[in-house]
């Protein structure tokens, strides 16, 4: 294979209506069937809705153990509180890269903005059984420290997590070695960017709609796509602009334990974490 061998397209996704937490009515981009199909990624949930009927229960109190998970918002807010004492805010443009390890109990209530507005995702990435019971860790990045690559057709990156055109996100030493990448490629553009040869390299569309992979497939917003393997993604637009999600990581290659908000190797793992839940001995660090 050549070194620009570019990545077709694996498989394809529609989001799905889900209903989480007290009652949040969002889309699930990921996060149904196969749990080995995105390694080392395991859910991610697109929270859109103009309507706080729709947001306002919330995520109240639950448990956390042997992921991370990463909010990325992009209207309204979510306030925030563990049971570390942390209390926070994330707001418009901002990411919250919560490493849950080996265990926080937290809320996340969803407020809108003025005009009762919520927009925004939140990926779930594994942890490796060496990192599982590591000490919980936050890392809390205003919009402004997020930095925008602007390249000469008008392609407009906000870089997260990775780097694109020399410019590092902020998110830095995460396990599965993670880029996460938001892309807004306008009308009659083109877009490619290289990937690690064995990595998993997804891309999740939002608004518009634009030509994925080697093949040119058409894609739409609340598409998912999963890549093969390759050296780099090529996306491209005609008449309409489109804005997506491109996250990619290593593989941790390991069984997969999964129950709620609580994933781990083995089933034996997960009865110890539901047994300390009811023992209030879930806590080990902080
Ligand atoms: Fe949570």
């Amino acid at each position: 294979m050549s070194a620009n061998n570019p990545r077709a397209i694996k498989h394809t996704f529609k989001n799905r209506p889900t209903l989480e937490g007290a009652g949040v009515h969002l889309k699930r981009a990921i996060g149904f069937g196969d749990p080995y199909l995105f390694d080392p990624f395991l859910l991610l949930d697109d929270f859109h809705s103009d309507d706080p009927q729709q947001y306002l229960a919330g995520f109240p109190w639950h448990p956390h153990r042997g992921i991370e998970t990463i909010t990325y918002m992009l209207e309204g807010r979510v306030e925030h509180g563990d049971s570390l004492g942390n209390r926070g805010v994330i707001s418009a443009g901002d990411v919250q890269w919560m490493t849950a390890g080996s265990g926080i109990i937290h809320q996340e209530m969803p407020k809108g903005d003025a005009q009762g507005r919520m927009y925004g995702f939140q990926l779930w990435a594994n942890l490796p059984a060496s990192h599982k019971m590591m000490a919980p860790r936050y890392q809390e990045i205003k919009s402004s420290r997020i930095p925008v690559v602007t390249r000469s057709n008008g392609t407009c990156i906000r870089v997260i997590c990775g780097t694109i055109d020399g410019q590092q996100g902020p998110v830095r030493d995460i396990i599965t070695d993670p880029q996460y990448l938001d892309v807004a490629l306008p009308a009659n553009s083109q877009f490619s960017h290289p990937t690690p040869r064995g990595y998993t390299v997804f891309a999740y569309v939002f608004e518009g709609v634009g030509q994925f992979g080697a093949q040119e497939s058409t894609l739409e917003n609340g598409s998912v796509i999963l890549f093969t393997d390759g050296d780099q993604v090529q996306i491209s637009t005609v008449g309409e602009g489109v804005r997506f999600l491109l996250i990619s990581g290593k593989p941790i290659g390991e069984p997969i334990a999964w129950r709620g908000p609580i994933v781990m190797n083995s089933q034996e793992e997960l009865r110890l974490a539901f047994d300390e839940l009811q023992k209030g001995t879930f806590i080990k660090h902080g």
